[in-house]
């Protein structure tokens, strides 16, 4: 699947908010370390999409006023509004009916703060030396991804993003990110990310020059950060395993021509595409996400749980509770469990999906007769998507091709639903 469908429009009193289409994403951030102020100009051009109404994108940020086309708005006139999507996963609605398919221009001036999204992290200055930031995202929370610092849309939605960083006043920094970066000039960076990346896909950290080691080889950039104790070679020389083992059991690479790592310390893990901030103990997952959840990425944010689940049985995680490539029958009789919220609102992945997902592919396996079937059928599933969006809905047609009783599992332990 090449593009999604966007989330159907939702009324709020005798307004409608309406889903956009975000085409280009430009940002400038300066730092500036003796004020400890980071400064953002940023821009979006959208598209209506479908439906006269008020557009909803999101930014975890304070904003004051802002310019639509042009004209100058209150900071009210862009405020967080539950689209049924839950506690937490509220859109930020303009305030002016637009009319469907009219394309407009969104920018905004605002000083960062920590985002307002669960365990989302505050910018840690460091007096007289700079800045440590980077997005730390999270599938977990709603709003933990792009949206934390500049206006993004729902994960469905590709769009061209230009960041540009610049440090003033401190000493020299480092800059590493899944995108292409120029150096404009001392601590002065732009970075341009693919058109095909979403709002979970960007990666990038920022870090006195002092506070980060790194390692460039063909296909590789490995980086640790102070508080990692890592050994940045033998991490290098387990990532370059890990990532030709996915290419020969799943599939082609679709990230470009190198993979990011940059090492972090204990309980960090979190995947980008073709990069990972991670603990040592998390690379191999977050490698494998490269390939299920930024390979493939979820149509929409629920369906996160299926990389969640399947990466969890695929690798050694630290967060699988089975053995990896655990086969189990999976009865009827437990508890259903929701991994797929129904909402199309929604923008956060179930904790269940590690648990209670990688038991499911273990059931899944096991109707499919093992583990080789099992790792067989998701190869295939990857290599007919490589580089696109995937759906709940999908997978089960996919699998339900070789045991039709796939689709009972699904039922309870993917949809929660009884009897
Ligand atoms: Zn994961």
């Amino acid at each position: 699947m090449d593009s999604v469908a966007p989330p159907p429009p939702v009324p709020l009193g005798s307004r409608l908010a309406v889903p956009v289409d975000v085409e280009r994403v430009e940002a400038r951030i300066t730092f500036d370390v003796a004020a400890q102020v980071a400064a953002v100009e940023a821009t979006v051009e959208f598209v209506v999409q479908g439906y006269d109404g008020c557009p909803a994108l999101d930014l975890r940020q304070p904003v004051d006023s802002f310019l639509l086309d042009g004209q100058k708005f209150p900071g009210e006139a862009f405020s967080p509004e539950d689209l049924g999507g839950g506690p937490g996963s509220e859109m930020r609605v303009i305030d002016d009916p637009l009319a469907a398919w009219s394309r407009h221009r969104l920018e905004l001036r605002y000083q960062l703060a920590t985002p307002a999204a669960e365990g989302s992290a505050p910018l840690g200055w460091v007096a007289g030396a700079g800045v440590r930031w980077d997005f730390w995202m999270s599938d977990l929370h709603p709003g933990r991804y792009l949206e934390m610092w500049l206006p993004a849309n729902l994960c469905e939605d590709r769009f061209q993003l230009k960041l540009e960083v610049a440090v003033e006043g401190g000493g020299p920094h480092v800059l590493i990110s899944n995108g292409t970066e120029y150096q404009a000039g001392p601590n002065e960076w732009w970075v341009d990310y693919p058109a095909a990346f979403t709002s979970l896909s960007p990666m990038l950290v920022l870090r006195p020059e002092e506070e980060i080691e790194q390692r460039r080889i063909p296909g590789l950039v490995t980086a640790k950060v102070a508080e990692s104790d890592a050994d940045l070679e033998a991490n290098e020389a387990d990532i370059k395993a890990w990532l030709a083992c996915n290419e020969s059991r799943y599939g082609r690479w679709v990230h470009g021509d190198h993979f990011t790592c940059v090492l972090w310390g204990p309980g960090r893990g979190m995947e980008y595409d073709g990069a990972t901030t991670a603990a040592v103990g998390a690379v191999e997952h977050e490698v494998f996400h490269s390939w299920f959840g930024r390979g493939v990425k979820p149509a929409r944010a629920s369906d996160g749980w299926i990389d969640e689940a399947w990466t969890s049985w695929a690798t050694n995680s630290r967060r699988r509770e089975l053995g990896r490539f655990a086969v189990e029958e999976l009865s009827l009789e437990e508890p259903p469990v929701v991994l797929y919220p129904p909402n199309p609102w929604s923008r956060h992945t179930p904790i269940e999906s590690y648990r209670e997902g990688s038991r499911l592919f273990a059931g899944v396996a096991h109707l499919l007769g093992g583990a080789p079937q099992m790792r067989t059928a998701m190869a295939a599933w990857y290599q007919e998507h490589a580089g696109g969006f995937v759906t709940t809905e999908g997978l089960e047609l996919h699998l339900r091709e070789r045991n039709a009783g796939v689709s009972a599992l699904f039922r309870r332990y993917v949809h929660g639903q009884g009897e």
